[in-house]
């Protein structure tokens, strides 16, 4: 049976990203790399949007990068900057070309559907596929996205609208988030913050089909692409084995309270390429307990009082845009957390820590 040093399972965003990582910085010459990956074709199946609060390998994939951005409860909206941290969505199939290009040319590098067809005892191992026990209690960030044309010029591309809560609630927490990628395409999509267990949240194409027309009033208009996912807002099962680390969502790398997990993927990415020469005895790579401990409450409160959540959302924008991005993508510091702490319903978090 073929031995690999490496062995990336899972070749995914995490997975591709750590495998490109290693190659352009050489250090797949004189060691074996596997990645076990079930796909048969790579199409486009994501688009990634993020802050760019760091540099990342992957600007030529960016489908489009917007300095200003829009937020909406019923009867108020708030427009913000981000100059200084622009907003990017990567397009995945652009993503998975450009990685599968590069490391299509290293013989060291072998793609295999199943890793059943290795022997595994002497390599490393990258994870990316979660160890996922489904609870009843578990929040869950899911959503779906439509993109559409439209014959007329009708979006300000110069503009996206990160949260439109401007829609029913169900009980839960669900806004509208659309993407403007030219005067006739944008990605328009519905998002639900919530346990996942009532089925008729689910009526996606129903919801996005009538926030086109009622909202954005837009009649004419052609679907091109549709994209559909859910996100954990808990951490999978990671346990700690001398030759596994876990990348991805495997690896803990989402925001709980946002779901944004690319560009940590990204860092993390960096951090192992740093230390794969000593990677077994490495200090692990995580989200700082600082963002887990304030997530954890964000998500206490969110399952508790949902309908609060449009008006917390709302009010943490009122910090300035800096502060708030800086912190939702893991680079605040103590008095940008201060700030964002003193716009939140201080009793309502206090509270929360008792739950
Ligand atoms: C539709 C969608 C949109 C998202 N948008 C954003 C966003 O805008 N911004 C953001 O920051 N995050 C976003 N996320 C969250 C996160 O960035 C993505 O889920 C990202 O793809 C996570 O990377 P990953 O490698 O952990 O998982 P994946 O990209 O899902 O990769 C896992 C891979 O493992 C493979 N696999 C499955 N089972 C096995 C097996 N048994 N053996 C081997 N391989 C297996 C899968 O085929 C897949 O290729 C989004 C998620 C989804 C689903």
């Amino acid at each position: 049976m073929r031995e690999f040093d490496y062995i990336i399972v899972g070749g995914g965003c995490a997975g591709l990203s750590l495998a490109y990582e290693l190659e352009v910085h050489e250090k797949l010459i004189d060691k074996t790399l596997a990645i076990i990956e079930p796909r048969v074709e790579y199409k486009r199946d994501k688009t990634w949007s993020f802050w760019k609060v760091a540099s990342h390998n992957f600007d030529d994939c960016v489908k489009q990068s917007w300095e200003h951005f829009s937020i909406n409860i019923p009867g108020k909206t708030n427009h913000l900057e981000c100059k200084n941290y622009p907003y990017q969505s990567i397009d995945s199939g652009l993503f998975y070309k450009k990685i599968n290009n590069k490391l299509k040319k290293n013989k060291n590098i072998s793609f295999l559907k199943n890793i059943n067809e290795i022997n595994t005892k002497n390599s490393f191992i990258f994870n990316s596929v979660p160890n996922i026990q489904k609870k009843h209690f578990n929040l869950w960030q899911h959503f779906c996205g439509l993109e559409i044309e439209t014959k007329k010029n009708v979006f300000d591309e110069k503009i996206f609208n990160l949260m439109d809560f401007d829609c029913e609630q169900r009980e839960s927490v669900h806004f509208f988030y659309t993407l403007p990628y030219s005067k006739n395409k944008a990605l328009v999509e519905t998002t639900w913050l919530s346990r996942m267990n009532d089925n008729s949240q689910k009526d996606y194409d129903k919801q996005i089909k009538d926030y086109i027309d009622k909202h954005l009033k837009i009649k004419d208009y052609t679907i091109t692409y549709k994209e559909e996912g859910a996100i954990p807002l808990f951490y999978p099962i990671d346990k700690k084995e001398k030759n596994k680390i876990n990348i991805g969502t495997a690896g803990g790398m989402t925001r709980l309270s946002t779901g944004y997990t690319f560009l940590n993927i990204q860092e993390h990415s960096k951090y192992i390429r740093e230390n794969i020469e000593n990677i077994s005895n490495s200090k692990r790579f995580k989200i700082s307990k600082k963002y887990q401990f304030l997530d954890d409450i964000f998500l206490r409160v969110l399952d508790k009082h949902p309908e609060k959540m449009s008006i917390i959302f709302f009010d943490m924008f009122k910090a300035s845009p800096k502060t708030v991005i800086k912190f939702l993508s893991n680079k605040s510091n103590f008095w940008d957390d201060l700030n964002i702490i003193l716009k939140m319903p201080k009793l309502t978090f206090i509270k929360a820590l008792f739950y």
